[in-house]
């Protein structure tokens, strides 16, 4: 039975750019996502921006825009890092969407109205008031000294060194981080999740025990639990209920039945993910609640370790007591380091600059590869070390990887018209069919790593198998054959045999290494695809062998090494007023492909012979588009709020042929029309429809 799964990353808060950190995560579920799908796997594979609280408000006003057009702007600049490292999320939202603010108040309504009593308690607090800016201050604008491991200068809501989550006012010599002023105390009405709750403490214990969660984690989150000591000298249990609300001004959700009062950021940010996965499906027409109403849909979040309280304890009481489904995990990571500097945190970032790596044309894959042969599933630090990275993207992915397919198709090509000889033929024992079998025999082991997260063994399990390939290869020495052919007429032809019986087994193992390899690897696994003519994307290629006589395309060069140069200009600092890079129409130019790759878009000239508005729609224009074919097709387009229907009618374009029906509210849209417009929509508007020069006729390729 295919699995269906739900699976989401930490959301980013959209007060900056991604940092290393963020990417190292996307790359980490994704590669488990795609390793997923190649099972036969269901997966909704969704993030969002973090886009409430007071940093980002404060930012806005900074940068004298509205929070709503600051978070844009930064959403605005998300794809180009996604695209860039084939990072492939179903749907980017935001937290501050119509479907998170309905979902965050009516989740809280339901712990308020829980019929087993509520879970949400008022009480007046004395809060920190900054005296100069004349505001409660937020969490994270109040410094001062963690009360527990008392490392310095650590924001008011938790402690990024020892994890401890605390109010604001147990931090010791507090300081406003806006103004630098002694903060006073004022006293304000503020809303609170009961956690200490009896019910929520046995709920939390049991599901934060139970096994599923990482051990290393687990022993973490269980501390939480323990009696703890009050500065009076008293005791209480180790969880303590969680201010819940936020004075106005605030950027964020209304508390119902509660003017001037707003969730606190972190109430809010993880019902996002919902609220992705909800947008997401009602885009596809489908329904939101049956989904989740599914027994056996699975729901997982990768995230960092700095952020296991809110995933471990607050998330999963939420979802529990409103009477919703919990996560069935939590995979927690360690930071990033770079060059053994310094961590990569949420609120912290430097070192590596994504997308300076993808301006200097280091190959996505590369990264991705590097990163998934140090990460193990655990929640520990990894390092990003130059040297390291050289060694193992030169040596080992490329040394003994690559280039087994260069070798060998090469023989395939000069003497056997680039056909391979039959695989199955010959004794089962003998050393070709040996070789193949061990090779096949990683396929369970390789499933089960990538499934546990631990793609460090997988990549060395990978590396392993390819070295006994080279082993092979070099023990056979079929390069001396073709001499020992011409020597020796009466053998020539065992010799060639044996030539091409090596060489096909070779490029067999390769096949094969390269589906293990998909998950990690999915822009070379295509490239390959092309190369062998044979599919790579699901696990089960790999047990289906290439057949006797099937044809290769002639090789063409797979993956350039790294030149120790761009690692150089990568940890360059940055020159003082360093260009941006360019980023044409707003997007940076998609990775590059092969004219395999664009022939598989079929594009047409149609003539627009109908074109109508959709009713219940402001977006889109019906299309009846006439391609040469015996019937016209119908065409949705997001094109309504610049064209109108007679503007159309008559007209030429350009249309997708060969996209796949696709099902929407108002019908079946049969193709896609071609359109320009800038990343930005909102800062550079404007959407325009292609128009063939005079002369083109309906039918005709565009090519
Ligand atoms: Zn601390």
């Amino acid at each position: 039975m295919p699995r269906q799964l739900f699976v989401t990353t930490a959301l980013p808060y959209a007060n900056g750019k991604f940092h290393i950190g963020h990417i190292m995560e996307y790359i980490q579920a994704d590669i488990w996502v795609r390793h997923q799908r190649m099972q036969g796997n269901a997966v909704d594979f969704v993030c969002a921006d973090d886009a409430h609280g007071a940093p980002i408000m404060i930012a806005a006003e900074k940068a004298g825009k509205t929070p709503q057009q600051f978070v844009a702007d930064i959403a605005a600049g998300r794809k180009p890092y996604l695209d860039g490292f084939h990072i492939a999320f179903d749907n980017w939202h935001s937290t501050d969407a119509p479907e998170n603010h309905a979902l965050a108040q009516q989740i809280y309504r339901d712990l308020r109205d829980n019929p087993q009593g509520s879970l949400i308690e008022t009480r007046t607090i004395e809060q920190f008031f900054d005296p100069e800016k004349n505001m409660f201050l937020p969490d994270r604008f109040i410094k001062g000294e963690c009360p527990r491991c008392h490392a310095k200068d650590q924001y008011g809501d938790n402690c990024e060194v020892c994890g401890a989550v605390y109010a604001p006012t147990d931090l010791i010599e507090p300081y406003s981080a806006l103004s630098g002023a002694k903060p006073v105390l004022r006293s304000s009405e503020h809303f609170f999740f009961k956690l200490s709750d009896p019910r929520c403490v046995e709920f939390l214990q049991r599901w934060t025990q139970d096994g599923r969660l990482q051990s290393e984690v687990a022993n973490k989150v269980r501390e939480w639990f323990s009696v703890r000591k009050n500065p009076d000298g008293s005791t209480s249990e180790g969880l303590g209920d969680w201010d819940i609300s936020r004075d106005a001004p605030y950027f964020g959700i209304e508390i119902p039945d509660a003017p001037g009062k707003y969730f606190y950021v972190w109430l809010d940010a993880p019902i996002g993910y919902l609220a992705s996965l909800k947008n997401l499906l009602e885009r596809r027409g489908q329904d939101y609640e049956a989904y989740m109403a599914d027994p056996a849909l699975e729901q997982y979040h990768f995230i960092g370790k700095d952020i296991v309280t809110f995933h471990t304890l607050f998330w999963p009481a939420t979802l529990h007591f409103s009477g919703r489904k919990t996560p069935d995990n939590i995979f927690v990571h360690g930071f990033l380091t770079v060059n053994n500097g310094e961590k990569m945190s949420k609120s912290r970032g430097t070192g590596l600059d994504p997308l300076k790596y993808l301006s200097l044309d280091m190959n996505p894959e590369w990264l991705r590869y590097y990163l998934a042969a140090k990460l193990n599933g655990r929640n520990e630090d990894v390092d990003f070390n130059a040297e390291d990275f050289m060694a193992r993207v030169n040596s080992d992915l490329i040394g003994k990887f690559v280039n087994i397919a260069s070798r060998a198709a090469g023989f395939v090509h000069k003497h056997f018209d680039g056909r391979l000889a039959g695989l199955a033929e010959g004794a089962a024992g003998d050393v070709h069919a040996q070789l193949l079998a061990q090779v096949r025999a990683s396929s369970e082991p390789l499933q089960k790593r990538y499934e546990e997260r631990n793609t460090l063994q997988a990549v060395m399990e990978v590396m392993r198998l390819a070295d006994l390939v080279n082993g092979y290869w070099n023990e056979q020495q079929p390069w001396g054959l073709p001499k020992k052919a011409a020597a020796e007429p009466d053998a020539a032809a065992a010799h060639m045999r044996t030539l091409h019986r090596v060489s096909s087994t070779t490029l067999e193992a390769f096949r094969v290494l390269t589906v293990y390899l998909t998950p990690i690897l999915p822009a070379l696994s295509a490239q390959v695809e092309v190369f062998l003519k044979a599919p790579c994307g699901h696990w089960s290629d790999a047990d289906r062998p290439l057949g006797e006589g099937h044809t290769i395309a002639p090789y063409q060069h797979l993956m350039q090494r790294v030149d120790a140069k761009q690692l150089d200009a990568l940890f360059e600092p940055p020159a003082t007023a360093a260009p941006a890079p360019a980023l044409p129409g707003g997007e940076a130019i998609a990775p590059t492909i092969g004219i395999d790759d664009f022939a598989k878009v079929d594009l047409r000239i149609a003539k627009i012979v109908g074109c109508e508005a959709v009713e219940g729609s402001t977006k889109l224009l019906r299309l009846t588009l006439d391609v040469g074919e015996a019937t016209t097709r119908n065409v949705f387009s997001g094109i309504a709020s610049v064209y109108k229907p007679e503007q159309l009618v008559g007209k030429l374009t350009v249309m997708v042929a060969n996209l796949a029906p696709r099902k929407m509210k108002f019908g079946v849209s049969e193709g896609m029309v071609l359109a320009a417009s800038h990343a930005d929509e909102k800062a550079t508007p404007g959407i325009y429809v292609l128009e063939p020069f005079t002369g083109a006729q309906a039918g005709m390729r565009v090519r």
